[in-house]
Formats: structure tokens, C-alpha cells, sequence
């Protein structure tokens, strides 16, 4: 049944902290979804998963500044507070933790999370500042809140691998969940920065899920050694189809998200593999992932 009970919105870590301790006093679980709002039907089946793992669900709301270069979407990022808590209110959240950056980050903030190992490549090589804010934030996020489950998407499946490892690495006591991503009708998977595109943008921008789709099948077919002539076709596809600047097309160990070695799928020892891309579209710049 649709829940439709007005989530509590804390905008201090104080009011937080006072809500979740009443849950955790009486031994209820919590489980979080943390996003920058502008939220899709993406993020609330995030929260859907939120409801089966735990008693209470608290999703996080913040534009992060520390995962935007200078030169990126920081300004335009699509901001909608209320819209937001009116559809979370529908998807049966608890709890809306939405500090401002001044609360995030008051004066004398000093200390910065410093990722390596699945870090590495892919989004580092193009937002080198990325994953650094991202963690740090995420980390500060899991100690605000103290859940026990905290939700990611697989959209952003390099950040999936960075918070697994995140959490690994400095032992906080929460599990991370992965969710698969959800998309529109023709695939395009769902983005808030879908709402940037022209609606001629929009017509091509399928071409981004169909263009890994197609590697994934044939890296499936013929191996690791047909990803260099795979990825190369899906570029090309991709330019074909109106897309500018292709940052990568990359196919990864779904894991560690190395770049997977010649005879590392033969029978027996066949690693998970993932496709995974990022390109522009006019000032619009896409990611996306698929298995193998
Ligand atoms: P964002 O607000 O873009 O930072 O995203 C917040 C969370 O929602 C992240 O864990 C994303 O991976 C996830 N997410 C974003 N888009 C989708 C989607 N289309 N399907 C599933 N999860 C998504």
C-alpha cells in the first residue's frame, strides 16, 4: 500500500540525530537513500528498495559542491525541494535530511577523503576532483545518519564500487546495496541532467544504452579479445548517431573494474565483466553501464 505520510525534515544533524536515535532506542532499522534530489522515478525505487531492506527509510538531499569542478553544472543543477518531498511523502520515506552546504561543510571544515584502487580511470581520468568530494561526503552522510542499509544505484556504478570500498576501508558498520538501474521506454537510463537535453538531444540519446548493449552482447560472444574492435564500433555508433565528445567506452572486471586481461574469461576462470561509458550530447554530458 502507498504510504503518504509526511516524511520529518531535519535540516541539522542535531534534529537528525534526535529522530534516528528514537528508532535505534527502539531497535528499528533504518535504511537511506542519498541523491541531490531532482528526483526521477529512478531515486523512488531506490526507496522502494529502502522500505523492503529496513523498518524506516531517510533519504538524503544535497547538492554536493565538493563533486563539481569550477567549470561544471554546480549552478544549473536542477533543484525542486518541494516537489521532491512531495513525491518521497508518496514512496514512503521517514525521514528527509536536507542540510544547506554550510551545515555540510561549516567553517574550518579540513579533512578530505582521498579515494584510490576503484577510483582509478574511467571518471577520474575526465572529473579528477569526482570521487575525492564524493566519498567525503558519502562518508559524512553515513555517520549523520547511522543506517544500516544505504542504497546506490548502479547507474553511477563506478561510485557503487568506490562507496563498497569506502566502507570496506574505514569500516562503517553500514551495507551497501546495489540497485539496478531503471529506465525510459527506448533505454535511456534515468537522469536528473536528462533534463537538460533539447528534445532533438532526447531523440539521440538512446543511442548511449543501445551502443554498450551491443558491446556487452558481443564481448559475451567472443570474448575479451573482441572488446578493442567492440568499443571502437560502439564509437563510432555513437558519433553516428549525433553524440560530440565520447570520454570512454570501456568494458571493466565488474568488480575491481580493472581492465580485464587477455584469458581471463576462459572456462573456469571467467570474471564478471561491465561495459561502461560516458559522452556528451551537445552541453550535456551522459554515463551509463551495462553486464556482460
Ligand atoms: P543522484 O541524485 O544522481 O546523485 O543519484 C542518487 C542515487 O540514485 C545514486 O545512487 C544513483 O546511482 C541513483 N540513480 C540515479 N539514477 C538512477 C536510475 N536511473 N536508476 C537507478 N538508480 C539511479
Amino acid at each position: 500500500m502507498t504510504q503518504t505520510a509526511q516524511p520529518h525534515l531535519a535540516r541539522t544533524v542535531a534534529d537528525l540525530r534526535r529522530q534516528t536515535a528514537v528508532w535505534r532506542r527502539d531497535g528499528r532499522t533504518l535504511a537511506m537513500v542519498p541523491t541531490m534530489g531532482a528526483l526521477h522515478a529512478g531515486h523512488l525505487d531506490l526507496v522502494r528498495l529502502a522500505r523492503q531492506k529496513a523498518d524506516h527509510v531517510a533519504v538524503s538531499i544535497f547538492v554536493n559542491p565538493r563533486q563539481f569542478a569550477p567549470h561544471e553544472d554546480l549552478d544549473r543543477y536542477p533543484r525542486d525541494e518541494a516537489g521532491d518531498v512531495a513525491k518521497l511523502a508518496g514512496a514512503g520515506c521517514d525521514l528527509v535530511w536536507a542540510p544547506t552546504p554550510a551545515v555540510m561543510y561549516p567553517d574550518g571544515f579540513a579533512t578530505r577523503i582521498e579515494p584510490a584502487g576503484a577510483a582509478e580511470g574511467l571518471e577520474t581520468d575526465f572529473r579528477p576532483h569526482f570521487f575525492g568530494g564524493v566519498t567525503t561526503v558519502v562518508a559524512k552522510l553515513l555517520l549523520q545518519v547511522g543506517p544500516d542499509f544505504a542504497i546506490f544505484g548502479e547507474k553511477d556504478y563506478q561510485q557503487l564500487c568506490v562507496v563498497r570500498q569506502l566502507v570496506r576501508d574505514l569500516d562503517i558498520p553500514t551495507a551497501i546495496v546495489g540497485a539496478p538501474t531503471t529506465r525510459e521506454a527506448d533505454g535511456l537510463a534515468l537522469s536528473s541532467r536528462n533534463a537538460y537535453l533539447s528534445p532533438a538531444e532526447r531523440k539521440q540519446a538512446p543511442a548511449l544504452a543501445k551502443a554498450i548493449r551491443a558491446v556487452a552482447a558481443r564481448v559475451a560472444k567472443d570474448g575479451v579479445g573482441a572488446i578493442a574492435s567492440a568499443t571502437s564500433e560502439a564509437k563510432a555508433a555513437l558519433t553516428a548517431a549525433g553524440f560530440g565528445k565520447i570520454d570512454y567506452v570501456e568494458v571493466r572486471d565488474a568488480e575491481t573494474l580493472r581492465v580485464p586481461v587477455a584469458g581471463s574469461d576462459a572456462p573456469g576462470s571467467k570474471r564478471p565483466l561491465r561495459v561502461l561509458a560516458a559522452a556528451w550530447l551537445g552541453k550535456t554530458r551522459l554515463i551509463d553501464n551495462v553486464a556482460v
